[in-house]
């Protein structure tokens, strides 16, 4: 009986591949321009970073997370998200006593969570991320905003939405969360038990819930911009204007809050608009945490970031229909007839290789004509044709493919005769 892969996970196989090597190489290359290095954490982590970094009334902690107890009955858990371990890395190696600040990072890695698989949700993904910590500058939370914009854009995405929104500082949130309670409080039964739970500990939650977003409570609860005090809204102003500086649109929603526990000040999702991009739309979220390094042990460090998810990437330029431009083709398709030229074939590819030139040969003992059908498939630009009679003379036969034109070149030479492109 064969085994099957495990659900909610897939095989990126050739032909897919290349997309993803494009898109994780836009992305490292976007965050390069904008300074910002790259971090690896491990894949598994302490179960209690989670329950602290994330937070305990979250869906990633209460039903999502992938935890087990290791052979030294540790509780360790499968990264779900990038945030807590970048944070914990930053404490754990002092990265706030580096002179350069803020210590700007990326990361692209798997994440881990138990979901019910759909379109654009799957039990491992790929995310790639962006912390910038320890500004508390309102500019840097568009740079951010507009690092992620740029890698969208530049892969040729257009159907964007930016949402923004504001959770202020702890006094906005603490006199919000006040409304809040007395708002849903007199009618939480017709909430779900999640909810119910959210009320007292954290009901800014409850604008999350995805169960009971349609509940008449839900459009009229009370707005985190009116309870906002002088400095949130100040710094709320200030991000606005830099992002109007950026020529970057946006669209201001009050009831977007972050699933994650640390967040404060700015929020924001970028939504993908195109037709046919299925029930989830969110491409990517992120927002700032100015409280979490302190939560994890280190000095109060502002910080911001974003993740998104490469799979709900490709989903996108999917909808749209952008196709991207990967390079597959083979330089030069090495032809060999009868034995003494397959030998002699082995050290021609190598020299080609060594020169840099992207070839290949046949390992089936393919008749002649087969072995130029594999160079079609291949796409190959060049078919070098090694027989008897150019073995005795030295020289290989190279038909250019595009061209149609045949060239008699010294077997030696055969590398540098490709690399000039004829
Ligand atoms: P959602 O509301 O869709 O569950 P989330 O709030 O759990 O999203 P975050 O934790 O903020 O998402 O993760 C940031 C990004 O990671 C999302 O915007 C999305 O692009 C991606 N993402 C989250 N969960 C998954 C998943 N299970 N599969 C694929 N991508 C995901
Ligand atoms: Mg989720």
């Amino acid at each position: 009986m064969s085994i099957n892969i495990p659900r909610g996970t897939k095989d990126i196989l050739p032909g897919e591949v290349e997309k993803w090597q494009l898109i994780e190489q836009k992305a490292k290359e976007v965050s390069a321009r904008f300074n910002y290095k790259e971090i690896r954490t491990p894949i598994f982590e302490h179960t209690d970073l989670f329950q602290r970094g994330v937070g305990d009334s979250t869906d990633i902690v209460q039903k999502e997370m992938y935890t087990f107890t290791d052979r030294g009955d540790r509780s360790l858990t499968l990264r779900p998200e990038g945030t807590a371990p970048v944070t914990r890395s930053y404490v754990e190696n002092k990265l706030f006593g580096l002179p350069g600040q803020p210590v700007k990072l990326y990361y692209i890695q798997p994440m881990f969570r138990y979901e019910r698989p759909q379109a654009g949700r799957y039990r491992q993904f790929v995310q790639f991320g962006i912390e910038a910590m320890g500004s508390a500058d309102p500019a840097i939370d568009a740079e951010v905003i507009s690092l992620a914009m740029t890698v969208y854009k530049e892969l040729g995405l257009k159907k964007l939405r930016l949402v923004l929104n504001t959770l202020g500082d702890i006094e906005s949130r603490k006199s919000h969360k006040e409304a809040l309670i007395a708002h849903f409080e007199p009618r939480i039964e017709e909430f779900c038990t999640d909810c119910q739970n959210r009320l007292t500990k954290n009901p800014l939650r409850i604008l999350d819930c995805k169960k009971d977003r349609d509940h008449e409570l839900m459009k009229s609860a009370p707005s985190i911009l009116e309870h906002l005090n002088e400095e949130s809204k100040t710094y709320f102003e200030e991000v606005k204007s830099s992002l109007d500086a950026m020529n970057i649109e946006y669209v201001i929603d009050p009831t977007l809050v972050r699933g994650l526990d640390y967040y404060n000040h700015t929020a924001f999702e970028i939504m993908s608009e195109a037709d046919g991009f299925g029930a989830i739309t969110t491409l990517s979220g992120g927002g700032r945490y100015n409280g979490l390094v302190e939560d994890l042990g280190g000095p109060a460090t502002p910080s911001i970031g974003f993740a998104m998810s490469l799979e709900r990437l490709l989903l996108a330029l999917e909808a749209e229909g952008v196709t991207l431009e990967t390079e597959e083709d083979l330089e030069c398709y090495v032809v060999a007839l009868g034995d003494e030229a397959k030998q002699k074939s082995v050290s021609i590819l190598s020299q080609l290789r060594q020169a840099g030139i992207k070839s290949d040969k046949d390992y089936l003992d393919k008749k002649m004509k087969a072995q130029f059908k594999a160079a079609d498939r291949l796409k190959a630009k060049y078919v070098a044709i090694l027989g008897e009679e150019e073995l005795t003379k030295g020289i290989i036969n190279v038909k250019n493919m595009e061209s149609g034109e045949q060239t008699e070149v010294v077997i030696e030479e055969l590398s540098t005769f490709i690399k000039q492109g004829k």
